[in-house]
């Protein structure tokens, strides 16, 4: 499975929901009402911390992720109201997600400015060593890296997360000073409808004006990943469902307009992977090859993103050269797969909770394991170096932000946190800096 179904969670731990739920429970979030039946909640002791001539300031930032959006769909016209934001603004032609091309990742590498090897978060799906599993990496506690979120908060400015999936609501956590409590979620899906993320991200504005807001928009990502015309290239759900998200972020630019926050804000529009669809008669399944190999057999655990797999050795270290050694020779063999690395001596930044082995498939492919019927079943996946492409640009009434420009260079997701850090005046990075540039 890709990861990007409704949760995996071990049996007995509590969802990301349960682990909000608790905190509301216990008084360390306080619940927040907001108009039309919307719930946000708050830090108990993070009002009115930090400075006041930093609260003090009329910028405004909105980070925009339009989840699993492709580049070619808001240069084709199928986004309309992004087009006109994307030519009036900053643009960037050729924006990248980074590996692993997944959800939870590069929203991650957004917030934090550093690569997985340093946030900790390599993929959507991982295999736990400690609870002996696969799971996703949906715990406050496996982000592992200061975010641009704290950064902001510790100079006493208000930040918001309005996120319409379960398992970034959960990776994010109690980090901003209000966060939304989605509703509803589909349950299959594990996301709430965009409808409802935009309505909580435009009442949290009017509610509680948030410096920094951080929007997950999840429809065009789910919608892709389940349209059954996507192979055949109809993607006639998926084609709905982005004329819908396109009038949402026009409502919510109409909405920073009129209530004169415009002028002071910058919006980065951006997603953090794109997305690519492939047949039943084109999966990969490396668990039966690897189960045939004497060495490898019954020592391999294979943590399934859709677009890549992640192979972990289980056996003892003294063969771990060699079970590498035939993971990659394996992996090379199967049709489909684009290639396999070595984690540990390729530039692919992920750090050892990624595993040993990092296999990619080509374009037009997908993953199914360990079952290559069941595992992964849906025709649009990402992850994979064919789904590197996104849209990236920025806008904004503020006099910082560029008109009508477009840069050839290459932004990425890790670029968001060192930008917004740029717009606020923050000076310094991360210990160690950024891994991303300002795109300002
Ligand atoms: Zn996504």
């Amino acid at each position: 499975m890709c990861g990007c179904g409704g949760g995996r969670h071990l049996p007995g731990e509590p969802t990301p929901y349960d682990v909000g739920r608790a905190e509301l429970a216990t008084g360390r979030r306080t619940l927040l009402k907001a108009g039309g039946g919307l719930a946000f909640s708050t830090a108990a002791l993070s009002a009115g911390a930090g400075s006041a001539e930093a609260a003090t300031t009329r910028k405004r930032v909105y980070v925009l992720v339009v989840d699993g959006c492709m580049p070619e769909e808001v240069s084709g016209g199928q986004l309309p109201n992004l087009f006109d934001l994307m030519v009036s603004g900053k643009r960037f032609a050729k924006a990248q997600s980074l590996p692993i091309m997944e959800t939870i990742p590069n929203h991650v590498m957004m917030m934090t400015g550093v690569r997985p090897d340093r946030s900790g978060v390599p993929a959507n799906s991982i295999y736990d060593r400690r609870a002996k599993a696969i799971r996703e990496l949906d715990r406050a506690s496996d982000l592992r890296a200061d975010t641009i979120i704290e950064r902001l908060n510790r100079r006493g400015l208000r930040t918001g997360t309005v996120l319409s999936k379960e398992y970034l609501y959960g990776v994010f956590g109690p980090r901003a000073t209000a966060r939304w409590e989605p509703a509803p979620i589909i349950p299959v899906s594990g996301h709430a409808p965009d409808e409802f993320t935009i309505n909580a991200a435009m009442a949290m504005v009017e509610d509680l004006d948030p410096h920094l807001m951080f929007v997950n928009l999840g429809d065009i990502d789910r919608y892709g990943h389940t349209d059954f015309t996507g192979p055949l290239g109809v993607k006639a759900a998926r084609r709905l469902a982005l004329a819908k998200t396109d009038l949402y972020v026009k409502r919510f630019v109409d909405l920073l307009k009129s209530r004169g926050l415009w002028k002071h804000s910058m919006l980065i529009v951006l997603a953090d992977h794109s997305m690519d669809w492939s047949t039943t008669n084109r999966v990969v399944s490396l668990t039966a090859p690897i189960e045939e190999d004497p060495v490898l057999r019954g020592k391999v655990v294979i943590a399934d993103n859709g677009g890549a797999d992640l192979l972990y050795w289980t056996g003892p270290d003294s063969g771990k050269e060699e079970a590498v050694r035939r993971m990659l020779r394996i992996a090379r063999n199967q049709p489909g797969v684009l290639s396999a690395h070595d984690r540990r001596k390729t530039s692919l930044r992920l750090g050892p909770g990624a595993g040993e082995v990092v296999a990619f498939c080509r374009a037009g492919w997908r993953f199914s394991d360990p079952d290559p019927r069941t595992s992964n079943p849906i025709p649009g996946n990402h992850g994979h170096p064919a789904t590197i492409p996104i849209p990236f640009f920025i806008n904004g009434g503020h006099p910082a932000v560029p008109r009508f420009a477009a840069s050839q260079l290459v932004a990425q997701t890790v670029d968001v946190a060192p930008t917004v850090a740029k717009f606020f005046g923050l000076r310094g990075g991360p210990r160690g800096g950024w891994d991303g540039t300002a795109r300002l």
